[in-house]
């Protein structure tokens, strides 16, 4: 189970909350003061006063004034959790609702998981002793399918409203209308930038209130040409600080882990080099998988003599304050979620972030003093390439996840539905299109018995859908680990650099039989618990020993949910019905060899690759599989199907004969039809399609 670490080497908790030590009284007193130093603390009694006369308050303060550790504490201290209520505060990142939930509990002075907890995607750090709930956006959506009024909580505080994750954007439509028949229940949006206009608008004019935080000057620096290689650009500039400029630490922001460990290698290489005249430089990456008990280790003070950088993505921008920071190093990058409803491919690629972030980001040097910004890109480029904000996640992702909740949430109309900034009109006709292939929204659009048992499941539709599936199939014991494999978020496979040999030949003893990824992830997973889950067998294997803790706990998330939509957990060796069960979710992702050795996909023709890291493609005198059923598509140089496993072209029509036809050639894309503005009858050009009319009644 997990544990946080924080200040120093004091245990505060496990995973459960319930083992760990609290903080010593004289440790309480001193954070206790610290909290009155806040920006936020001269306005403890204004912001009460704002709550108690408002139902919906705006709140807008500079990144580290207090809001997400204080204010929930404030509306505890004045009796908004009497009776056992609860005040929520959601956060769009995972480790920012564990890390904030961690330091408000030390503040506290009780355990994490009792009256402070979080709870964020298979994990839940809660208890009935729980008051102040931090937790992810999306898993308070998931809440709602099982409390609609939310009348455990009487105060919801959606934090981080500026980031606009699509999560976001769907409570704040949800609390506008549960806020309507329960007057009893307060709202608190909080943003770190000047967006607070448009929150107040979408909540009919709701008060702000703005909380000046302290903010020292910044100079910005751009470079005088247009960097090649921005890690690099990253690194050089980080080293010439620690070399030139006055004490203060470094924050780099990046794109993501496999770039942060990179740049940790090289800086830990590089300053090696220096000799002992340079002081010590403590390198401290920060991601999101970043394993729990490292994560502290940003906010420990730097030793005196010493200087700190740290590697970051964008979870340094507003989410995570860290203290100390005086140089920023802004590459003007970050990976961002595109979709392209057309096609239905969605895809995580490093994109110039926005103006909006940059100023942000320049932010984080002004905090405790007078700060410098490295921008490793012109000025011109500044003026000229970067938008002035963000585009929200709802107007740029597959909104199939989200349209299984609304409708789970018993919201049809979902044109109508109050978003602050409406999705694309075709990317919601396709998530409904594909919920209607998956089978979970019948013809009417209405939710079906398969599409209400998907909807318990925390994962996107095409795997919860497979998850059902297993059970006609009769291997849903196999099907959840498969499942929970494919959730980890991170690799299964570890291959160091110096071993990429050895790594290579582990990884394909999964692989023996040509099974496929899907099965050989299985195998992974079987052969760890027959090894009784042993570290050792991990590192014997080249298998990355927390990922399969997680897979294990997701797993075990996912049998208990399967008791829960009342489907036996059945266990076969029938190889072939796993992969029918798997191609139950995956039908619409799915490829044809080509004769140039590309493979494109069947239902939007799209030329992909298999990802060298497959099994697939790794087997000796292996010969590519005519026909393939991928899970997921990256972008990187090419596109890449990632975990690839051979099906046989007749199971699509066996299994999704409303999808594929005959002739292995799929119908005609209905491109014809989509021109139309929305409303004006889809009539003619769907007729092969008869369901589609029925769409543009119900969308
Ligand atoms: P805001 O939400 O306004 O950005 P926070 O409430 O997150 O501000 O942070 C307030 C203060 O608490 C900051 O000075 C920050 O450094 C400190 N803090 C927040 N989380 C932690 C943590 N996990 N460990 C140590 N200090 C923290
Ligand atoms: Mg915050």
């Amino acid at each position: 189970k997990a544990s946080v670490l924080l200040e120093g080497d004091q245990m505060i908790a496990n995973g459960n909350g319930d083992v760990g030590k609290v903080q010593p009284s004289h440790q309480l007193d001193k954070l206790r003061e610290e909290r009155k130093t806040l920006p936020i603390y001269s306005f403890r009694e204004r912001l009460l006063q704002d709550v108690e006369k408002n139902q919906v308050l705006i709140i807008v303060g500079e990144t580290g004034s207090g809001k997400t550790t204080q204010i929930p504490q404030y509306l505890h201290e004045a009796g908004y959790t009497r009776g056992g209520k609860k005040i929520g505060c959601t956060q769009p990142r995972r480790i920012a609702a564990m890390s904030v939930a961690a330091r408000v509990s030390q503040e506290m002075g009780v355990k994490l998981g009792h009256e402070v907890g979080y709870s964020i995607r298979f994990e839940d750090c809660t208890s009935e002793k729980t008051l102040l709930k931090y937790m992810t956006d999306g898993m308070l959506l998931r809440e709602l399918l099982g409390e609609p009024d939310m009348a455990s909580y009487s105060v919801v505080m959606v934090d981080e409203a500026h980031e606009r994750t699509l999560s976001t954007d769907v409570l704040l439509g949800l609390l506008k209308d549960i806020a309507r028949y329960r007057p009893d229940l307060k709202l608190i949006i909080s943003s770190a930038t000047l967006d607070a206009d448009k929150f107040s608008d979408f909540f009919d004019s709701a008060k702000i209130l703005r909380i000046p935080g302290r903010r020292y000057p910044v100079d910005i620096h751009y470079m005088e040409a247009p960097q090649a290689d921005y890690l690099d650009a990253a690194i050089v500039a980080a080293l010439q600080i620690h070399v030139t400029q006055p004490p203060g630490d470094i924050l780099v922001f990046l794109t993501g882990q496999e770039e942060i460990e990179t740049a940790e290698e090289i800086l830990k290489h590089r300053t090696r080099g220096l000799g002992t005249k340079i002081s010590e430089l403590i390198v401290c990456p920060i991601y999101a998988n970043l394993p729990t008990e490292l994560q502290a280790k940003i906010f420990e003070p730097t030793p005196e003599g010493a200087r700190k950088v740290v590697l970051a993505t964008n979870i340094a921008e507003t989410s995570l304050t860290i203290d100390g920071i005086k140089y920023v190093i802004d590459p003007g990058f970050s990976k961002m979620k595109s979709y392209n409803p057309r096609s239905g491919m969605e895809s995580l690629q490093v994109t110039p972030i926005s103006k909006a972030s940059s100023m942000q980001r320049a932010g984080r040097a002004g905090r405790t003093g007078h700060g410098k910004c490295f921008r490793l890109y012109t000025s011109y480029n500044y003026d000229s390439d970067l938008d002035d904000t963000t585009v929200p996640e709802v107007q740029r992702t597959n909104l199939a996840n989200v349209v299984l909740t609304l409708k789970s949430l018993g919201i049809h109309d979902l044109v109508n539905f109050e978003f602050m900034d409406p999705p694309p009109c075709e990317a919601l006709l396709k998530a409904l299109e594909l919920l209607f292939a998956l089978g979970a929204l019948n013809k009417v659009g209405e939710l079906t018995k398969v599409g209400r048992r998907m909807a318990e499941f925390p994962v996107d539709p095409m795997l919860s859908k497979m998850i059902v599936a297993s059970d006609k199939y009769k291997c849903s014991d196999e099907v959840i680990s498969i499942a929970a494999m494919l959730s980890t978020g991170s690799s299964i496979f570890y291959r160091p650099k110096d071993k990429q040999v050895h790594a290579d030949t582990a990884r394909l003893r999964f692989h023996t039989g040509n099974v496929g990824d899907h099965i050989a992830l299985l195998k992974v997973y079987n052969a760890w618990k027959e090894a009784n889950y042993s570290t050792q067998w991990c590192y014997e294997n080249y298998i990355q020993v927390r990922s399969m803790k997680r897979a294990r706990d997701i797993r075990d998330q996912l049998e208990r949910l399967l008791e829960r939509v009342e489907i036996k957990l059945s266990s076969s060796n029938d190889l072939e019905a796993m992969k029918k069960a798997v191609t139950s979710g995956f039908f619409p992702h799915c490829a044809r060899l080509q004769k140039n050795g590309s493979y494109r996909t069947i239902k939007h023709p799209h030329t992909a690759h298999i990802h060298p890291s497959s099994g697939t493609m790794a087997l000796e005198h292996h010969v590519l599989p005519r026909c393939v059923l991928y899970h997921e598509l990256v972008l990187t140089t090419k596109e890449y199907m990632r975990q690839v496993t051979e099906i046989k072209p007749e199971w699509l029509v066996e299994i999704a004969p409303h999808y594929y036809q005959l002739n292995g050639v799929v119908e005609e894309d209905y491109s014809a039809s989509k021109k139309m503005p929305r409303g004006k009858g889809r009539t003619s050009t769907s007729k092969q399609i008869p369901n589609l009319v029925d769409y543009s009644i119900c969308v």
